[in-house]
C-alpha cells in the first residue's frame, strides 16, 4: 500500500530488537468519553504478576471529553493484563477502568456497573459471543479501494469474497487476528463482509464480564495494526447511506442452562423477557443505529420487537442448528458496530437474570 502518512516501520524493527535492561512496557488503554480509544505507556521495573501488582496512573480528562479543565485529572485503574503484540517480550496491555477524583466511576466507564451483575450473577455461567463488523477508509476518508467518484458494483461478490476487486486490506485483517491471538483475546474467527471493504471479527464465547474486555482489547489492536497501514477504522452502523448493508455487532447469548438439553426452554424465557424491554435496550445499542435497523439489508426494523429460527430479519435469531438440538444459544441482532459492550452485555444480563438493587445500566447513560 503506498501512502503519503504512512510512518516507516521497517526503520522502527530493528529499535524494537534492543534489550530493555529488565524494564517492561506498559501500555495503558482506555475508553474515552467518545467510545473511542485512547493508551498511554509507563515503564514498569518487573513485570506484574497480576493487574494488583500495577500502579493506579492518571491523565487529562479534559483532553478526552471525560471531565472539566478544572478538575481535570481522571484516575486509571488497571482491570486485564494482555501481552503486547507490538513490543513482544514481557511487554504489556494493561487495560483500565476510568475512576473520577471524587471517587465515583467516570461518565465514559460502564464496566463497572457490568461487573456487579456479572458477578451477582456468577452461577448463571452466562456467555458471550460478539461479532465485530467494521469499515476501511483511507486517509483521505474514503471507503478503502471504492472508485474515485464513483461506486463499486452492487453487493453479491463481497461477503466472503476471495480475489482482487472482492475483497480488500486481507492483510490488516490477517495481522490483526494474528496479534488479538498472541495477545491473548479469544478472537473466534474473522470473515469479509458484504459491502465491500467491510470486514467482521468474531470474539467469544466469553464469560461475564471478559467479553467486554476482550472486545475492547480486540477493536484497540484493530485500530493500532491499522495504522501501520495508513488505514483508517470505522465503527459507524450505517457508514454508507443507500444500498450498502450497515455494521453490527450481533451478540450471542448463552447461560448455563440454556447450552443443556432442553434449553430450548430458557432461550425461549429469555426471549420473552427481552421483548419486553425492546425500547430500553434500543436505547443503549448504539449511537445512529435508527440509519442502520431499517427493516432492510438484514436487519429488523428498530420500531418493534421480533424473532425467529434462522431468520436474519429478526431482532433476534435462533440459529438452525440450536432450534434443531433443543439447546444452545440466541443471536441478539439489533445491537450497532459502535456499541459499548459493557453497556449491551450489562443490559442483557440485567434483563434475562435479573436486576440487582445497585446497578442499573439504563440509568448510568442518562445521568
Ligand atoms: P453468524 O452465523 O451470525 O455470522 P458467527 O459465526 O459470525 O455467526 O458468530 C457466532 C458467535 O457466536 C461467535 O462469536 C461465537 O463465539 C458465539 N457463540 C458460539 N456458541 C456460543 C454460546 N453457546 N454462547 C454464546 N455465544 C456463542
Ligand atoms: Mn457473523
Ligand atoms: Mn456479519
Ligand atoms: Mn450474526
Amino acid at each position: 500500500m503506498s501512502s503519503t502518512v504512512i510512518s516507516n516501520t521497517t526503520n522502527l524493527e530493528k529499535y524494537l530488537r534492543l534489550p530493555q535492561n529488565g524494564a517492561v512496557l506498559a501500555e495503558y488503554i482506555w475508553v474515552d468519553g467518545s467510545n473511542g480509544i485512547r493508551s498511554k505507556c509507563k515503564t514498569l521495573s518487573k513485570a506484574p504478576k497480576s493487574v494488583e501488582d500495577l500502579p493506579e496512573w492518571n491523565f487529562d480528562g479534559s483532553s478526552t471529553d471525560q471531565a472539566p479543565g478544572s478538575d481535570s485529572d481522571v484516575y486509571l485503574r488497571p482491570v486485564a493484563i494482555y501481552k503486547d503484540p507490538f513490543r513482544l517480550g514481557e511487554n504489556i496491555i494493561v487495560l483500565c477502568e476510568c475512576w473520577n477524583n471524587d471517587g465515583t466511576p467516570n461518565r465514559a466507564n460502564y464496566r463497572h456497573e457490568c461487573a456487579k451483575l456479572m458477578e451477582a450473577h456468577a452461577a448463571e455461567h452466562i456467555w458471550f459471543g460478539i461479532e465485530q463488523e467494521y469499515t476501511l477508509f483511507d486517509e483521505f476518508d474514503h471507503v478503502y479501494g471504492w472508485p474515485k467518484g464513483g461506486f463499486p458494483a452492487p453487493q453479491g461478490p463481497y461477503y466472503c469474497g476471495v480475489g482482487t476487486g472482492k475483497v480488500f486490506c486481507r492483510d490488516i485483517v490477517e495481522a490483526h487476528y494474528r496479534a488479538s491471538l498472541y495477545a491473548g483475546v479469544n478472537i473466534s474467527g474473522i470473515n469479509a463482509e458484504v459491502m465491500p471493504s467491510q470486514w467482521e471479527f468474531q470474539v467469544g464465547p466469553c464469560e461475564g464480564i471478559k467479553m467486554g474486555d476482550d472486545l475492547t482489547v480486540c477493536r484497540y489492536l484493530l485500530h493500532r495494526v491499522a495504522e501501520e497501514f495508513g488505514v483508517k477504522i470505522s465503527f459507524h452502523p450505517k457508514p454508507l447511506a443507500g444500498e450498502w448493508n450497515g455494521a453490527g455487532c450481533h451478540t450471542n447469548v448463552s447461560t448455563e442452562s440454556m447450552r443443556q438439553p432442553g434449553g430450548m426452554k430458557y432461550i425461549e424465557e429469555a426471549i420473552q423477557k427481552l421483548s419486553k424491554r425492546h425500547h430500553e435496550h434500543i436505547a443503549v445499542y448504539g449511537e445512529d443505529n435508527d440509519q442502520r435497523l431499517t427493516g432492510r439489508h438484514e436487519t429488523a426494523s428498530a420500531a418493534a420487537f421480533s424473532y425467529g429460527v434462522a431468520n436474519r430479519g429478526a431482532s433476534v435469531r435462533i440459529p438452525r442448528s440450536v432450534a434443531k438440538e433443543g439447546y444452545g444459544y440466541f443471536e441478539d441482532r439489533r445491537p450497532a458496530s459502535n456499541i459499548d459492550p459493557y453497556l449491551v452485555t450489562g443490559i442483557i444480563a440485567e434483563t434475562i437474570l435479573g436486576s440487582i438493587p445497585d446497578a442499573d445500566i439504563v440509568k448510568q447513560v442518562n445521568h
